[in-house]
């Protein structure tokens, strides 16, 4: 198998699956009991939150542990909506985000939030004049994700906190780190809040976390007998916390020899990609090296795909949450609905060798031979 989708979720990693087996079967205690086996399992709740908090350089009162980047965006966009409606009803968002943040935003709408869609120019960086007008004196929130999940452009989270809180030092900033974490450097204290998830970074599906500044208040989604300040009640999963911590802490190693890695395999595949006429790379120079996105001009993306997964090579059309709909990133990038509607992304991890490139050019040859003869066949 050659598996080149890990944008849509990773493979756990051994230690990380030890570090939850281990958790689940020495310490069954809930971590709220007051007796020794509840207390047992809190010391080692403490440690792993302890330890993310220390990773990412937050204070432990700004952690909340969520099921993954979903609940995140949704804790931090509904959240803040509600905690801040008297001061307004205004919400920034950019046109590269996860569906996640649309959906939230759009059952906003039907609360009486106003939404804007902030700009961006031909190679997907956020039009900072656009942004600069459309924070208001009414606007609460400004989310815009670090890295683009389908085109994986990345935006400059510092400049554009310098932007929003310049013009309404109020207004709270997000970004979904979801795509950044584990692939690129990321620092915290460029945003107020962040989103992330454990399956991206070899780390169980149903984890994640909210980074959220103790100067931000959020009213919970959910309540109950109360963790994380609060935010988010219910028995802490503590075997996936653990996980997470361990995923973490080995997603972070190496970052930038690990980006060097990938940049080579993902020039080797771009180097080859462009020869085809009929394959066009939506990739962009803020693109990271780990998604690259191409589109074909002649065949349906869904059918290459199928036809690659009978040899097990696995990708993906948009992202796994939006498949076969036409790429909102590609629209917004590039406004050409036939190239968003032809999209296929190859997404690529620290893990990828070189011989599975190899790999996978090659059978990327033969089905594109196959596939673009058939269809100038049909169309003859
Ligand atoms: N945001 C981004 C940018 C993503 O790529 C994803 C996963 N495709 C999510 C949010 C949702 O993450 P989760 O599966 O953890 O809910």
């Amino acid at each position: 198998m050659i598996y080149l989708d890990y944008s849509a979720t990773t493979p756990v990693l051994y230690d990380v699956l030890e570090s939850y087996n281990k958790a689940t079967r020495d310490y069954m205690g809930n971590a709220n009991s007051i007796h020794a086996l509840g207390v047992k399992s809190k010391v080692l709740l403490n440690s792993a939150t302890k330890q993310i908090c220390e990773l990412f350089n937050i204070n432990e009162d700004e952690l909340v542990i969520t099921s993954g980047a979903t609940e995140s965006n949704n804790m931090a966009l509904k959240g803040v909506a509600l905690a801040y409606k008297n001061r307004g009803k205004h919400i920034v968002v950019s046109k590269l985000e996860h569906p996640s943040i649309y959906k939230v935003c759009e059952f906003l709408e039907t609360l009486g939030y106003e939404i804007s869609y902030v700009d961006n120019d031909n190679e997907g960086l956020v039009d900072f004049e656009d942004l600069k007008n459309k924070v208001r004196e009414d606007t609460i929130l400004v989310s815009i994700c670090a890295v683009n999940s389908e085109v994986g452009i990345r935006q400059p989270l510092k400049t554009l906190r310098q932007i929003i809180k310049k013009e309404n030092p109020n207004t709270i900033f997000h970004s979904d780190m979801t795509q950044a974490i584990g692939k690129i450097p990321v620092n915290m204290h460029d945003v107020d809040m962040a989103s992330m998830s454990g399956h991206k970074i070899f780390g169980p599906k149903g984890i994640g976390f909210l980074f959220k500044s103790s100067k931000v208040k959020i009213v919970p989604l959910i309540h109950g007998s109360g963790h994380f300040n609060d935010l988010r009640s219910g028995t802490p999963p503590l075997p996936l916390i653990v996980a997470l911590s361990k995923a973490c802490r080995i997603a972070l190693d190496d970052l930038e020899e690990r980006e060097a890695k990938v940049l080579k395999l993902n020039e080797r595949i771009c180097n080859e990609l462009s020869k085809y006429d009929g394959v066009i790379l939506n990739k962009t120079k803020y693109s990271i090296p780990h998604i690259l996105n191409i589109s074909l001009e002649n065949i349906r993306p869904e059918t290459f795909i199928h036809s690659m997964e009978d040899d097990e090579v696995y990708l993906s059309t948009n992202t796994a949450c939006s498949s076969g709909e036409l790429s909102t990133s590609v629209m917004a990038i590039y406004n050409d609905k036939k190239r968003a509607t032809s999209t296929i992304r190859i997404s690529l991890s620290y893990v990828t060798t070189n011989e599975e490139v190899s790999k996978f050019l090659n059978l990327f040859k033969a089905k594109y031979k196959e596939l673009d003869e058939l269809m100038r066949n049909k169309h003859e």
